[in-house]
C-alpha cells in the first residue's frame, strides 16, 4: 500500500464522522440554478509595475531553480489532529514562515512562473482542502452584524497580512459539497470575498469523489459541478486549479486527461494546476521536470505521528541544512536568475519570455 493510499483510507474514515460540512451531503449542480448574480467583481488583481532594484547577487544569492513548498491544510480547528491545525498553530506556522523569509504567492502565479516575490525571499503557496466552515466562518455579533471569525483561516490570514503587509494575502481554497464553508446564507458573500481579495477558489470536485472509482462521465460531472457552483455567483471567475480528493487518480490512465480538461452538459473546464497530497517541496516552475499537473504538497503539520520527516518543519530544516535547495527570488518577475551550475536544469519553454541571468556564487 502506498503512502497516498494510506492517506486516502484515513481521510475517508475521517470524512465519515467529522466536519461542519458533513451534513451537506451530495452536491448537485441543479441546486445552483439560482438567480445568477449580475454584478461583476473586479477580482483581477492590479499588478503595478514596480521598479526593479539592482541586487547584490553575492549577498542575495538568488536561485530561481530552487524548490517551492505548496502547503496543505484542512481544518483550522481544535484539537490538533491528523487533518486539523489549531488556530494557534496556524498562526505559529505563519510567524515562522515569515521570519524565515517565506512569502505567499498564488497557485496560478506559481504554475505560470509569474513570481513577484521580493528579492532574497522564497515563495510559498498556501492551500486549504474541503471547504470547511472553519476555513471561512462568519460570526454574528450582539447587534446582529456579521463578521469574519478571527479564528478561521481567512480571519487569521487577514490579520497576519494587516500586521505584516509584506506577507501577501494569497491562498487557495479547494471546495467541494453543495455548501462550501458551511453557511448557505453566506456562501455568496464568501466566494465573492475571496475573489475580491485575490485569494483563489479551486476545485476539489462536487462530491469529494475518489477518482480511482470514477468513469469518464463522472470525472467530468464532478469537475464541472464546482465550476457551475462558483460561476453561479461569480460568472467571470475561472476555476482552473484542482486538488485531487484523497490524492486519487483514475486507475485507467486513459482517463487522466479528463482531470485536466473536459466538458459536462455544456460546462467546460481546463485545469492549469493539479495538486497531489504529499510529500515534499516541489520544483521551480522553470525546472525542466516541473509538471503543473502533478504538483506535490507538504503537509502543514508538526505532529510526528503523521508527518515524521515530511512535515512543514522537517522541510524548513532540510532547506536550512542545504539538503534541499530553496528557491530564492531575484525580485524581478521578468528575469530568471540562477547560479551557473543550475542553468542546465532550466527549461527554455517554461522560462518563456523571461530572460535568464546566471552568476558564479563565491563560496
Ligand atoms: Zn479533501
Amino acid at each position: 500500500m502506498t503512502k497516498a493510499k494510506l492517506i486516502a483510507v484515513a481521510m475517508a474514515a475521517m470524512i465519515g464522522f467529522t466536519g461542519c460540512n458533513s451534513s451537506a451531503s451530495q452536491h448537485t449542480a441543479k441546486e445552483l440554478d439560482k438567480p445568477v448574480v449580475q454584478e461583476v467583481l473586479a477580482f483581477e488583481e492590479a499588478k503595478p509595475q514596480e521598479p526593479i532594484e539592482e541586487i547584490d547577487l553575492q549577498q542575495v544569492k538568488p536561485n530561481e531553480a530552487g524548490q517551492i513548498m505548496v502547503l496543505m491544510y484542512h481544518h483550522i480547528a481544535q484539537p490538533e489532529a491528523e487533518w486539523a491545525r489549531t488556530p494557534e498553530n496556524f498562526r505559529k506556522d505563519l510567524e515562522v514562515l515569515y521570519k524565515k523569509g517565506y512569502r505567499p504567492i498564488s497557485l496560478k502565479d506559481y504554475v505560470t512562473g509569474n513570481i513577484h516575490t521580493e528579492a532574497g525571499y522564497t515563495p510559498i503557496v498556501l492551500t486549504f482542502d474541503d471547504g470547511r466552515q472553519n476555513n471561512f466562518n462568519m460570526l454574528q455579533k450582539e447587534k446582529g452584524e456579521w463578521v469574519i471569525d478571527p479564528d478561521c483561516a481567512v480571519g487569521i490570514l487577514e490579520k497576519f497580512h494587516q500586521e505584516h503587509p509584506d506577507f501577501p494575502l494569497k491562498a487557495t481554497f479547494f471546495i467541494n459539497d453543495n455548501v462550501p464553508f458551511g453557511q448557505k446564507e453566506h456562501l455568496e458573500f464568501k466566494l465573492k470575498y475571496l475573489a475580491e481579495k485575490g485569494m483563489e477558489i479551486g476545485n476539489h470536485t462536487a462530491t469529494h469523489v475518489d477518482f480511482t472509482k470514477a468513469d469518464q462521465d463522472r470525472i467530468q460531472k464532478e469537475l464541472a459541478g464546482i465550476v457551475n457552483l462558483v460561476n453561479a455567483f461569480l460568472p467571470d471567475y475561472t476555476v482552473d486549479t484542482l486538488a485531487l480528493p484523497f490524492g486519487s487518480k483514475p486507475k485507467d490512465k486513459s482517463l487522466t486527461t479528463y482531470l485536466e480538461k473536459g466538458v459536462y452538459e455544456g460546462t467546460a473546464y481546463h485545469n492549469i494546476a493539479i495538486l497531489e497530497v504529499g510529500w515534499d517541496p516541489y520544483k521551480s516552475p522553470y525546472h525542466r521536470d516541473f509538471n503543473p499537473l502533478a504538483i506535490h504538497r507538504v503537509r502543514a503539520s508538526d505532529l510526528e505521528k503523521y508527518v515524521k520527516g515530511v512535515g512543514l518543519y522537517d522541510w524548513l530544516e532540510q532547506f536550512e541544512k542545504g539538503s534541499r535547495i530553496r528557491y530564492i527570488s531575484d525580485g524581478d518577475p521578468n528575469t530568471v536568475t540562477v547560479p551557473e551550475q543550475f542553468q542546465d536544469i532550466l527549461d527554455a519553454d517554461k522560462v518563456g519570455e523571461r530572460s535568464i541571468r546566471t552568476y558564479t556564487l563565491n563560496e
